[in-house]
């Protein structure tokens, strides 16, 4: 379960995220949509403590952090804190000098500091689950996209995250790779994992979310089921920005 309560995120004067709450419950999938700068990378980011959050709170498993701008959060903090997430970026993120395999194994080894044999053997698991097993020895640029992206959720599922954070997974690639990215993806959520998902992918977020939330110039401005925001929302907001990606 993630539990956010009140956020807000400025950069210099700029107000990107005005108090925003949200609740994922465990096992669910939440899916954000919005316009360009609305601040949902934003928002994803505080999650993870990639930005730091000036107010507000975010509780995710039995661990709370408070945000205060005058109060700094120590280096502890946010290792631990951030190991109960896994990213998926949009540009992958993944290291060029790595295999696959290394790529997946590199933060066990390193962060959770399970042995070589243990990582190797977590990874297969995961790189086979992906579909990649047979890639596993290729580096990134020997990868489709797709491929990549594929490691990519991988290597964030090796952590045994608490949570699973998308980023655009699908924006950097050609169309016809989509698929493939949003078919694991698919299968993660039906299989209980916690995810929270940044997508310009509508029929992905009517397909598999549990929650839908609309974000607009920094606010929540409607969350629900998929039926009720896709399906009945009266919301003048929402109405024009689903009438422009429709
Ligand atoms: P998109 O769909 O285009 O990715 P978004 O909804 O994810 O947009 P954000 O990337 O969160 O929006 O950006 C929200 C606003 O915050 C934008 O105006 C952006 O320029 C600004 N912003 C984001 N990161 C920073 C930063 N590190 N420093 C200054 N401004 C930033």
């Amino acid at each position: 379960m993630i539990h956010i309560q009140n956020l807000f995120k400025k950069f210099n004067d700029l107000e990107v995220l005005k108090g925003i709450d949200l609740t994922v419950e465990k096992g669910n999938t939440a899916v954000i949509i919005g316009p360009s700068g609305s601040g949902k990378t934003t928002f994803l980011r505080c999650l993870n403590l990639l930005e730091l959050p000036d107010k507000g709170s975010i509780t995710l498993g039995d661990k709370e952090i408070e945000f205060n701008e005058k109060k700094r959060l120590s280096a502890s903090q946010i290792t631990s804190f951030r190991k109960q997430t896994g990213m998926v970026f949009q540009n992958y993120n993944l290291f060029p000098h790595f295999t696959a395999l290394e790529n997946v194994m590199e933060g066990q080894i390193t962060v959770l500091k399970r042995s070589k044999d243990e990582a190797r053997k977590k990874s297969l698991q995961l790189l086979e689950k992906v579909g990649l097993k047979d890639r596993s020895d290729m580096y990134p640029h020997q990868l489709s996209g797709g491929q990549q992206q594929r490691v990519g959720i991988a290597r964030a599922m090796a952590m045994d995250p608490n949570v699973l954070l998308f980023d655009e997974p699908t924006s950097a690639l050609d169309p016809e790779l989509v698929g493939e990215v949003l078919k694991v993806m698919k299968e993660l959520s039906e299989e209980g994992m916690t995810m929270v998902v940044v997508t310009h992918e509508m029929q992905f977020a009517r397909d598999v979310a549990d929650q839908v939330i609309f974000m607009d110039n920094g606010v929540v401005v409607e969350k629900g089921t998929p039926d009720k925001v896709f399906g009945n929302t009266k919301n003048p907001r929402t109405l024009q920005f689903l009438n422009k990606v429709n």
